[in-house]
């Protein structure tokens, strides 16, 4: 690597800004990004009216409380273009990701909404220590998913050779970097434990890997795995966060120099944590759900866009923006399984378009070795119960791996029973989920 810590002159302005000048640009942005919203979505629009609040009464940052909040309902109803704040011909850019059941939700991107974008992954890697010059290895899928071209386009932004590699075929992946040799590495982190299995059967030692920095992002990981990452590829391992709703990857990335948890780009996504429950704001430092209104958003404006992620407020460190805490949980149902999104009603869609089945399943997650597996479980009805083959149980177990593989985009086990093989509970509330993955330490 060139350079690791940020040197004088390395850093933008508003990176090491006050707070009052923070704040300052942040009301001047907020003010512009609800008149935009609220002026060019219906959906907006009608919320705000609903809730009795208009634009003008936003005189302080504070003042945002009184505004609605977005779900990803929102974004499910209006599928596909119906919360978008610019003509269609001025949207660049399409990606996607998991909606609650089967039709994904989708967002856009104008031309500013890309450049923006790619500075704020730009400055991402220059967070964990990447410099104009060096090679970064992208293993993030590419296509809908915003990883892989939301990573592409900030690397070339910061003037990084680029290897555009994507996920899988890890033989591939490893000779590729034995290869090129990158300094640095953009993957989920449990892929990044594979990759690092596979330099091991070579008997490469993490000395002798390239690699000095991974940025890992899209799954929950905590300091145990950041150490085993650590050890295994020889390399300082840095926490990115985003979401495809607010932006993609990039919306907050830790600083190499701290690794105090991702740095929240604030003059750009303002941060509320609220308790899930009743919707207030609390303070900073308490736990809760983060909250993000988009400040410069062009094509797809969110106000106060519930992320369901659970995590806190932290004061900064080595930036003038504040930090999140790392992430403890979700506030819906949602799984993220190797680095994908996983609603269990995506699954229950799957399983309710065969007939034989009984519509009772449960989902089971554990984890092997870095990474997850998911089997899931369903029954036959009652009617063929008595008759059922180890064929027919094969046939359905073939075809609804299929249609979860294909819709879902998860690869899964699945185990067919007789009627009745899933366990009812007394309560009649079915328990779809038992999530047998180690916690995070
Ligand atoms: P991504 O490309 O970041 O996975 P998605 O929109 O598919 O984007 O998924 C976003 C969700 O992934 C977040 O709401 C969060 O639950 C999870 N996620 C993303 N980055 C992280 C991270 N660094 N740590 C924990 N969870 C993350």
């Amino acid at each position: 690597m060139t350079v690791k810590f940020p040197q004088p002159g390395e850093l933008e302005a508003i990176e090491t800004a006050s707070r009052d000048e923070i704040s300052a640009l942040q009301l001047e942005r907020l003010k512009w990004s609800l008149r935009h919203a609220y002026d060019n979505v219906p959906f907006h629009r009608k919320a705000f009216d609903d809730k009795g609040v208009h634009p003008d009464d936003l005189k302080t940052l504070g003042d945002l409380s009184k505004f609605p909040f977005m779900t990803k309902n929102a974004l499910r109803d209006n599928y596909p273009f119906g919360l978008f704040a610019v003509p269609r011909e001025q949207v660049l850019r399409l990606h996607a990701s998991s909606g609650t059941t089967g039709k994904s939700i989708v967002v856009g991107y104008t031309a500013q909404d890309i450049d923006n974008w790619a500075n704020l992954v730009a400055r991402s890697i220059r967070a964990a220590g990447g410099r104009k010059g060096d090679m970064l290895h992208n293993a993030y899928g590419y296509g809908m998913f915003t990883g892989g071209l939301g990573a592409h386009y900030g690397a070339e932004r910061l003037g990084c050779t680029v290897v555009p590699m994507s996920g899988g075929q890890t033989e591939k992946q490893v000779a590729q970097i034995l290869d090129f040799q990158p300094q640095i590495i953009m993957v989920t982190p449990s892929y990044s434990l594979v990759i690092a299995e596979e330099f091991e059967r070579l008997g490469i030692k993490p000395d002798d890997i390239s690699l000095k920095v991974g940025i890992f992002g899209a799954e929950p990981w905590g300091e145990g795995m950041r150490a085993e990452i650590e050890r295994k590829l020889g390399i300082d391992a840095i926490d990115i966060y985003g979401l495809t709703e607010v932006m993609g990857p990039g919306v907050a990335c830790e600083c190499i120099e701290s690794k105090d948890g991702p740095v929240i780009w604030e003059d750009h996504f303002y941060p509320e944590i609220i308790n899930p429950d009743t919707g207030e704001v609390v303070a900073d430092g308490e736990d809760g759900e983060l909250v993000f209104t988009s400040l410069t958003k062009q094509a797809f404006p969110v106000i106060r866009y519930r992320t369901r992620d659970l995590t806190r407020l932290l004061p900064p460190t080595s930036r003038a923006f504040r930090r999140m805490g790392k992430i403890t949980g979700r506030s819906d149902d949602m799984l993220i399984v190797r680095g994908v999104n996983v609603f269990p009603s995506q699954i229950e869609e799957q399983i309710l378009r065969d007939k034989r089945l009984s519509g009772n399943y449960q989902v089971l997650l554990t984890r092997d070795g870095p990474l997850d597996n998911l089997e899931v479980r369903c029954e036959v009805q009652r009617e063929i119960s008595a008759t059922l083959s180890q064929d027919l149980i094969a046939s359905i177990a073939k075809e609804l791996q299929h249609h979860i593989k294909t819709n879902v985009g998860v690869s899964t086990r699945v185990t067919v029973m007789p009627f009745e093989g899933i366990p009812r509970t007394v309560t009649g509330k079915a328990r779809r989920v038992i999530d047998e993955r180690p916690k995070l330490v």
